[in-house]
């Protein structure tokens, strides 16, 4: 039997990862955090301060790129050659680049192996914002997790305080980089034709998780 794969896609903020834990938990799988892999290649980018505007030094790079997941918790543990770099991907700077080499087609090809890969040895729950529509389209259960943009940034702001960043910047950031992800014109953010759509503005994570698992037993 093939593993059961549960997609969880949507905007920064709208709370996928407080949820995607939550319901890997609950239903015994694994969860994994995609966006931590376009933010490892981010890392990887400003570390070795590739030129990846260049399509030939982007090939270069990506080949010799050797990004991984250590799956044995809640808490992904990002393994870029041997390192651990999961302390350094969370930064602004890095969110920002993310998003921009995210709209590469070659970035997101390489990225796509390395997802399936993953899914094809166990039950997961996947993060991101491609997952229903390019990554899993044969998925068991897709969500689609939005939340209005101020109800977002003022989550992200309170949890993180953003490096000192006043609320309206923080909010602008975010902004931007829904627009550029809805916008791209490889496997742009949207929700899958057979998603289920919950907007969280109003619910608690606990609300979203109970909805969530109420449709996966009731299907
Ligand atoms: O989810 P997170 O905010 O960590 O993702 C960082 C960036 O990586 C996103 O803004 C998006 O551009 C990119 N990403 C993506 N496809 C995914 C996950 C993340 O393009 N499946």
């Amino acid at each position: 039997m093939s593993p059961r794969i549960i997609t969880i896609d949507g905007p920064a903020g709208a709370g996928k990862t407080t949820v995607s834990k939550a319901l890997a938990a609950d239903l015994g799988c694994v969860y994994v955090d995609t966006g931590a892999l376009y933010r490892g290649v981010a890392y990887e980018i400003q570390n070795q301060n590739a030129d990846w505007e260049k399509d030939e030094i982007l090939a270069e790079f990506l080949t010799g790129l050797d990004l991984n997941f250590i799956l044995d918790g809640p808490d992904l543990t990002l393994v870029s050659s041997g390192k651990d770099i999961t302390p350094f991907i969370r930064t602004s700077e890095i969110s920002m680049l993310a998003s921009a080499v995210s709209a590469r087609p070659e970035v997101r090809a390489t990225l796509l192996d390395l997802q399936r890969r993953i899914g094809m040895n166990q039950d997961a729950v996947f993060e991101g914002r491609d997952m229903g529509t390019v990554v899993f389209p044969d998925a068991d259960f897709k969500f689609f997790l939005s939340a209005d943009i101020s109800v977002r940034a003022r989550r992200r702001f309170d949890e993180t305080g953003d490096q000192g960043k006043d609320f309206q910047t923080v909010q602008a950031e975010m902004s931007r980089r829904d627009h550029d992800d809805t916008h791209r014109k490889e496997a742009p953010l949207k929700p899958a034709p057979d998603a289920v759509r919950i907007d969280s503005t109003h619910l608690s994570i606990l609300e979203v998780v109970a909805r969530m698992k109420s449709y996966i037993q009731n299907s």
